[in-house]
């Protein structure tokens, strides 16, 4: 697969996700919720979790925001659900490290991308700096979740 049809295959994932969400509700009996906002952009977004035994059991999300976010955000429920606490921060970084720090293609390892698996559709927002935070939105207000932090979040 050449690089264009692989950035239109990235692009109809996300795409996809932004217009049919995965988890998007609100959840009753949530063992953590948590709030983000990212004020460059605009978007919003409600975190819940279930977890038991220090696995996420259940994940969900509602907001309204740019198709990136709410893609990532879609994106992320169903990539950490099921998974460990442990699991869900190593991914965590991984995916934070991969948005941030690499603006070229050099840390597009095999190994990274297959960790990834489906969250590496997110790679294209890495070339526009000013969307980066519309995909790591999600992810933060996942941290908060998980320490419990009451505080609304922001990219800020
Ligand atoms: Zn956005």
């Amino acid at each position: 697969m050449d690089a264009q049809n692989l950035r239109d295959l990235y692009q109809e994932v996300i795409l996809d996700h932004n217009k049919n969400p995965r988890n998007f509700h609100t959840m009753e009996n949530a063992s953590s919720h948590a709030d983000g906002f990212n004020p460059l952009c605009g978007d919003k977004l409600s975190l819940y979790l279930k977890i038991t035994d220090d696995k996420i059991t259940d994940m969900s999300f509602t907001g309204c925001g740019c198709a990136i976010s709410t893609a990532s955000a879609s994106l992320m429920t169903e990539a950490l659900k099921g998974k460990s606490i442990d699991e869900a921060t190593l991914l965590f970084d991984l995916f934070h490290h991969w948005m941030t720090q690499s603006k070229t293609t050099d840390t597009d390892t095999d190994s990274t991308t297959h960790k990834l698996g489906k969250l590496s559709v997110m790679s294209g927002v890495r070339i526009f700096p000013s969307r980066i935070k519309c995909a790591t939105l999600a992810w933060h207000t996942l941290q908060a979740a998980i320490t419990n932090s009451h505080e609304p979040v922001s990219t800020e």
